[in-house]
């Protein structure tokens, strides 16, 4: 019988610890990839993606542990709407979201890779021109950090997936001609201690709960909902995949947006 041999491929992600991006560590090392995990909490590399210096280690780690070059880079590592100061949000969700997936560029070009950002269903509920956003776009992490410090979390939060998702948008052309997929995911709520903290907030507790009793296939979701889409993204089989933000949500987007896409 002829043997099928498929060749090992090579991730690196963040916030491989716990919740979704632990579930899709799982997934990939099941089907017999390599995955390299940047997390503060725990993983190959620890670093604290809020900080320059964890940054840099981060990006210099993952050059150290693959300098063959990355199939994909998934920069899942996040804090939610209630971590303070607001600020922190900006920094992990978007900050350190633009620098990794920039700073690792060349390795994924070397092979062909792509990247998977972890957008949210929230990031539609904040403009384009919100200062916020366009503070992160133009790439000003102090002046955007300062902004937001005085907001709400839930600007932080929404807005920093909505910067992080006009990003990827609008560096898709530039990657892909380097043959570098770019694609993000948007999850509705997912149980996770991401979830967990969000729900216990005597602020945003409730609303949340509500938010996920509407959603429209009765049910909030699991780590291995989301992870499941993503690992599709980063398969051969998503080839032709590029640019696009996949809502993994049941049903809520186009609950709230039915008009809007
Ligand atoms: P989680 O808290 O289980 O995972 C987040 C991971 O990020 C953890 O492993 C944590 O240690 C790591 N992390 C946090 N701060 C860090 C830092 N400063 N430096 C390095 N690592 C850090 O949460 P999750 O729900 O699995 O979230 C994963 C991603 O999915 C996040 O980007 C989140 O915004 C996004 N998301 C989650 C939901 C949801 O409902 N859970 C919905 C939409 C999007």
């Amino acid at each position: 019988m002829e043997r099928v041999v498929t060749k090992m491929r090579t991730f690196a992600m963040t916030g491989g610890a716990t919740g979704i991006g632990a579930e899709l560590k799982e997934q990939l090392l099941a089907a017999g990839d390599r995955v390299i995990s940047v997390d503060i909490k725990e993983g190959d590399i620890i670093a604290d993606l809020s900080t320059d210096d964890g940054r840099a280690l981060a990006v210099r780690g993952v050059r150290e542990l693959a300098p063959e070059g990355l199939d994909g880079f998934i920069p899942c590592a996040g804090l939610p709407p209630v971590a303070t100061p607001f600020s922190l949000i900006a920094r992990v969700n978007y900050f350190a979201v633009i620098e990794t997936v920039e700073g690792l560029r060349d390795l994924l070009e070397r092979k062909q890779g792509s990247v998977v950002f972890v957008s949210s269903n929230s990031a539609p509920m904040v403009p384009t021109d919100d200062s916020f956003v366009q503070k992160c776009l133009s790439g000003d992490e102090a002046a955007a950090c300062k902004e937001i410090d005085d907001r709400d979390g839930h600007s932080a939060y929404a807005g920093s997936k909505r910067a992080v998702t006009l990003w990827m948008r609008r560096h898709v052309v530039e990657y892909a001609g380097k043959g570098v997929r770019l694609n993000a995911v948007a999850p509705g709520i997912t149980m996770t201690p991401l979830t967990d903290r969000v729900f216990e907030d005597e602020e945003l507790g409730a609303a949340m709960k509500a938010f996920g009793d509407s959603v429209p296939v009765g049910r909030t979701a699991q780590p291995a909902d989301i992870a499941n889409v993503m690992r599709y993204m980063l398969s051969d089989e998503a080839a032709y995949l590029c640019g696009s933000v996949i809502f993994v949500d049941g049903g809520s987007d186009a609950m709230l947006r039915s008009d809007d896409f």
